[in-house]
């Protein structure tokens, strides 16, 4: 007790250089860029690892700005009900703003997502509702029409990751910025997949402003609306989170220069190579923007090319990572 009673800090910890947030969300953003030299031995082809964010993904960055655009605009007040329809990654992001401000959240998923990202939204103390995958966007059992219905109700909010300009805006004001500051402006390529299309326009709208010669690639899924040539080419694939089945409004195809598109093997293959080769256990579509991405750092070693690595892997253990559902899936392990 005396010990304690006698403790005095030497100064106000505004005088001490002490680093302290406020609360977590905070804490988002300034993720680190490494070089994945070890499956790309150039060494010209970099990584943006957002998993490093504190709810585990990029999508940290939208939670926070799209429910501080909708307070503003008087949307929404403590005590209501945000429910957004969401892979996992935005309903974490939610979830995190959602407990420090006083919201309820409904997380509204696709069967598709893992047990894993349903299990962590519960956690964060959500209520998961869960659709069917195989069916039209249109169709009222689909997720975007759950959605729907239930932000029809009194004191429901829909924040609407696919059409609020606070998406793409969370990544003009930090992922760009992050970006060039990290790269002292040497990026000349920019490698990211699309989902919401909110990352990939809103950090190139900032990057390109900074360098209008900048080359920016898109990275799809096989089968997804993005880089489909015909209707029936849009199916279902297994990466989760990326590719769509219509076009957001998040997503401004005119800052994309190129698209590459990648199949479910291949990006479970590189996803796998990422955690056994470089340390880095992060997710699907991750394996996929970089599958993509050393396909066009490989044209000119020169090129200093950034890709963004949107989660961990950890949300994959009974996926990507099982060797089981690799099989039955009828992918190599
Ligand atoms: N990867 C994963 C795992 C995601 O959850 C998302 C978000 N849907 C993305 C990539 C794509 O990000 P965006 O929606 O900003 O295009």
């Amino acid at each position: 007790m005396t010990r304690l009673r006698e403790f005095r800090p030497l100064r106000p910890s505004s005088l001490t250089g002490m680093q302290i947030h406020d609360s977590i969300v905070d804490a988002i953003g300034n993720t680190p860029l490494v070089r994945l030299s070890r499956v790309h031995p150039p060494g010209n082809l970099v990584a943006k690892v957002e998993h490093m964010n504190p709810g585990g993904s990029v999508k940290d960055r939208i939670g926070v700005s799209m429910i501080d655009a909708a307070e503003q605009q008087g949307l929404v007040k403590p005590g209501d009900t945000i429910v957004e329809p969401t892979s996992g990654n935005t309903g974490v992001g939610l979830a995190m703003v959602a407990a420090l401000r006083g919201y309820k959240l409904v997380c509204v998923m696709q069967d598709k997502q893992s047990k894993e990202k349903q299990d962590l939204l519960r956690a964060y103390g959500a209520e998961v509702v869960i659709c069917p995958t195989d069916v039209a966007p249109e169709d009222p059992r689909s997720y975007y029409s759950v959605a729907d219905e239930l932000a029809s109700r009194p004191g429901h909010f829909r924040p609407n990751q696919y059409d609020n300009p606070a998406n793409p805006a969370a990544h003009v004001a930090s992922t760009g910025p992050e970006i060039w500051e990290q790269t002292d402006g040497k990026i000349d390529v920019y490698v990211a997949g699309v989902g919401t299309g909110g990352t990939i326009s809103g950090t190139a709208r900032y990057l390109k402003s900074q360098k209008p010669d900048l080359v920016v690639v898109g990275v799809d899924p096989e089968g997804s609306i993005y880089t489909a040539e015909r209707d029936e080419d849009v199916t279902t694939y297994l990466i989760e989170g990326v590719g769509e089945d219509f076009w957001p409004t998040t997503y401004d195809p005119s800052l994309t220069d190129r698209y590459e598109m990648v199949t479910d093997a291949e990006a479970f293959a590189m996803t796998r190579r990422l955690a056994v080769e470089e340390g880095l256990l992060v997710g699907g579509s991750c394996g996929m923007a970089v599958e993509g991405a050393i396909r066009v750092a490989d044209e000119d070693h020169s090129k200093l090319v950034v890709v963004i690595l949107p989660d961990s892997g950890r949300s994959y253990l009974s996926k990507i990572f099982n060797d089981e559902w690799m099989r039955e899936n009828g992918f190599p392990v």
